[in-house]
C-alpha cells in the first residue's frame, strides 16, 4: 500500500467508523471521497456487496464504465454528469448500475465539492433506490394509465393530445368519441369481467391502427376518445372497422357504435375538453340511430344547439306567460262528417319567432323533463276547455291530450290527473290519453298496472302513432289500451308508400277490430284514402283532409254550427 492511499486512509478513516457504516448500510448508501489533484479516493469497503466490477483501486468512475457496471443505456449520461462535475459543479443522477447477481437496478449518485486547506475535495453518495422508483413508476402508472385497458387514462389523453395540437397546430385532425350502444347489456347478461374484456379488446384495436403521435385513451365505462391525423373518411371508416372487428367477438350481441367527431383544421388552442365536448355532442345525434354511427360536430349541428340553447332558456318563462298554445284537431265520423272528439295539440307563440311546431321543442323537452309541466298545462287547457263547453250546456266532445313517455316515471301521474278531473268536475272519459307505441315497448309492465289503475276511474287510453315502430300486432291484446290510432303518415313514409302499404292497412284494421278495439285513422290527406278507409271498416278520422289543428275558438265555430 503506497503512502498516498495510507494516509488518505487515515484521514478519511470516517468512512470505516462502524457507526457511519451502520447509518450507510441501513439506507443502502455507499460513500466515497476523491481528490481530483492528487487521485487520492476512498469508497465505502462494502462497494461489492452492492455493485458488480473489481474495485482494485481504479477510480471509481473508471470501474464503472470499463467493467460495464452502467447501463448501456446510461453511459452517455453518467459522462456528461462526470464532465460536468470536472469543470467543479455538484450534482445528482439517477441511473441503472449492475449489481454482484447480474441484474441492473436504480442508483442515486450524489456529489459534492468542497475545499480543505485551499484542496479541492468531492464527497458522494451511491444510493440504491430501485425500491423507491418502481413504487414511483407504479404510482405514476396508476395515476396515467386507465388500469383495465392500459392504455391512457382521461388525463393522460387530455394533456398528450393538447401536446400534439399545440405543436402542430396545421395537420388536419379527427378528434373521435365513440362508446357501444347498450354495453351494460353485456356486463349484465355475460359479467363484469367479459365486458372488460370486450373494452381491452377496444384498446387492442386502437393500439394496432394507430400511429404516434396519434392518440386514444378511455374516458370513462366504455366512453373512448382517439385522435387521428385522417381525413373524415378514413375517421369514418376507423370506426366502421372496430365494429366489424368487434362483430367478431363470439358473444350474441350485435355491437353497435356511436361516435361523435370534431374536424381540427387549423388548431385554434380551444381547450381539449372543450373539443371532446363537441364530440360528445355530435355523438348524442346518433345514439341508438341503427343506420347511421358516426356524425361530425359542424355548424349545422352548432346552429341546432345554439336553437336548442335558445328554447331551453326561455321555456319556463314562455310557460309563464302563456306563450303555449292549445290547438285542437278535430277527429271526424266520415260517414256523416260530424266532428266526434279533438286531439290537443300544443303551439309555442312566441313573441319573434312567431308560431313554433311541437316537432321542434318536444323532444327537447322530453330530454330536459320539461315536457312534465307542458303536458299538464295543456292537459289542463284541455279541462278548462271541456268545463267551459259543458257550462254553456253544449253536449262535450272527448278531447284526447298526448302523454309523454317520461310521465310514466312520474310517481305522481295518476295522482295528478285525478286531481285535476275533480278539480274541473269532468267525467274522465272526456279526457283521453295518447301515448305513442313505442312507450308500451320501452317501460316495465309496471306501465300496465298504472293504465289499469286510471281505466278503473274511467280514463280511457288510445294507442298513439300504431305502426310506427316494431311492435306486433300481438302486443295489443296485452295492452291495456281502448283505442288505436293508426298514422297514415308513416305508410307515406315508408319505401313502399301508401299505395302499397294498402293491404296492410286493411289487414291491420281488420286484425285490432277483431279483438274488439276501435281504430281511428290519422294523417288522412285525400278523398281517395278516407273512402278507402272507410271501404276496409275504418270510419273514424282525423287529417288535414278533414281539418288542421286550429285554434280553440275556431275549433268551436266548426263544432257549434254542426250542432
Ligand atoms: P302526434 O301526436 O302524432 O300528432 C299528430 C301530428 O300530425 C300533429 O303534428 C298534426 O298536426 C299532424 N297531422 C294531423 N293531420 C295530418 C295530416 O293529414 N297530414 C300530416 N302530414 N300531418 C298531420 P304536430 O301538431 O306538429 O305535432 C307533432 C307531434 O308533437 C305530435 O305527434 C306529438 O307527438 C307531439 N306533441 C304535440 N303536442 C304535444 C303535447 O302537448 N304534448 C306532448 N307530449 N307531445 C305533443
Ligand atoms: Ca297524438
Ligand atoms: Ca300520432
Amino acid at each position: 500500500m503506497d503512502n498516498k492511499v495510507a494516509s488518505a486512509k487515515e484521514k478519511y478513516k470516517w468512512l470505516s467508523d462502524e457507526r457511519y457504516q451502520t447509518v450507510l448500510k441501513a439506507t443502502r448508501t455507499i460513500a466515497f471521497e476523491y481528490n481530483p489533484a492528487t487521485k487520492e479516493q476512498v469508497v465505502s469497503p462494502f462497494i461489492s456487496e452492492y455493485l458488480a466490477g473489481s474495485y482494485d483501486g481504479r477510480m471509481l468512475s473508471d470501474v464503472m464504465i470499463q467493467d460495464d457496471v452502467i447501463h448501456p443505456e446510461d453511459l452517455q449520461l453518467s459522462l456528461e454528469f462526470r464532465e460536468k462535475v470536472a469543470a467543479g459543479g455538484a450534482g445528482e443522477m439517477v441511473l441503472r448500475l449492475r449489481t454482484p447477481e447480474g441484474p441492473f437496478r436504480w442508483f442515486k449518485m450524489c456529489l459534492c465539492p468542497f475545499t480543505d486547506d485551499g484542496e479541492l475535495f468531492f464527497v458522494g453518495t451511491i444510493t440504491d433506490v430501485d425500491k423507491e422508483l418502481r413504487h414511483r413508476e407504479a404510482l405514476r402508472y396508476r395515476a396515467e394509465y386507465d388500469m383495465t385497458t392500459g392504455i391512457y387514462n382521461k388525463m393522460t389523453f387530455y394533456t398528450s393530445t393538447q401536446r400534439w395540437l399545440k405543436e402542430e397546430p396545421d395537420t388536419f385532425r379527427c378528434l373521435i368519441r365513440f362508446d357501444i350502444d347498450r354495453f351494460k347489456i353485456i356486463n349484465e347478461m355475460y359479467s363484469l369481467l367479459e365486458g372488460d374484456r370486450v373494452l381491452c379488446r377496444i384498446a387492442d384495436f386502437l393500439r394496432s391502427n394507430t400511429t404516434p403521435p396519434e392518440t386514444y385513451g378511455r374516458l370513462s365505462s366504455d366512453i373512448f376518445l382517439v385522435c387521428l391525423s385522417r381525413s373524415r373518411e378514413q375517421a369514418t371508416r376507423f370506426i366502421d372497422d372496430l365494429e366489424l372487428e368487434l362483430n367478431n367477438y363470439p358473444i350474441d350481441f350485435q355491437f353497435i357504435l356511436s361516435a361523435g367527431i370534431v374536424c381540427i383544421d387549423h388548431y385554434n388552442e380551444e381547450p381539449i375538453n372543450v373539443l371532446c365536448d363537441w364530440a360528445a355532442m355530435a355523438q348524442r345525434t346518433v345514439k341508438g340511430n341503427f343506420i347511421h354511427h358516426s356524425a361530425f360536430y359542424d355548424d349545422s349541428l352548432l346552429q341546432a344547439l345554439n336553437r336548442e340553447h335558445h328554447i331551453t332558456k326561455n321555456m319556463k318563462k314562455a310557460l309563464e306567460k302563456n306563450q303555449f298554445i292549445m290547438y285542437l284537431q278535430p277527429k271526424y265520423d266520415m260517414r256523416d262528417r260530424s266532428i266526434i272528439g279533438a286531439e290537443a295539440l300544443v303551439r309555442w307563440q312566441h313573441p319573434v319567432d312567431g308560431l313554433i311546431s311541437p316537432g321542434e321543442f318536444i323532444p327537447l323537452f322530453e330530454r330536459n323533463g320539461f315536457v312534465l309541466k307542458l303536458d299538464e298545462y295543456i292537459w289542463e287547457q284541455a279541462c278548462m276547455t271541456l268545463r267551459r263547453w259543458m257550462d254553456a250546456g253544449k253536449t262535450p266532445i272527448p278531447i284526447s291530450v298526448n302523454v309523454s313517455r317520461i310521465h310514466l316515471y312520474d310517481s305522481e301521474f295518476c295522482d295528478k290527473l285525478q286531481t285535476l278531473i275533480k278539480k274541473y268536475d269532468l267525467p274522465p272519459h272526456l279526457l283521453e290519453l295518447e301515448i305513442t307505441e313505442s312507450a308500451y315497448t320501452d317501460s316495465s309492465s309496471n306501465l300496465y298496472d298504472i293504465m289499469e289503475k286510471l281505466q278503473e276511474s274511467g280514463f280511457v287510453f288510445s294507442m298513439d302513432d300504431f305502426g310506427s315502430g316494431y311492435s306486433s300486432l300481438n302486443i295489443l291484446k296485452d295492452i291495456p289500451v281502448n283505442l288505436v290510432k293508426i298514422d297514415l303518415n308513416f305508410l307515406r313514409q315508408s319505401r313502399r308508400g301508401f299505395e302499397i302499404g294498402r293491404d296492410i292497412l286493411k289487414g291491420a284494421i281488420k286484425l285490432i277490430q277483431a279483438i274488439d278495439l276501435p281504430v281511428i285513422a290519422e294523417g288522412v290527406e285525400t278523398q281517395e284514402q278516407a273512402s278507402f278507409l272507410m271501404d276496409v271498416g275504418c270510419i273514424h278520422a282525423q287529417g288535414y283532409y278533414y281539418a288542421k289543428p286550429m285554434p280553440v275558438s275556431d275549433f268551436e265555430k266548426l263544432l257549434w254550427q254542426q250542432e
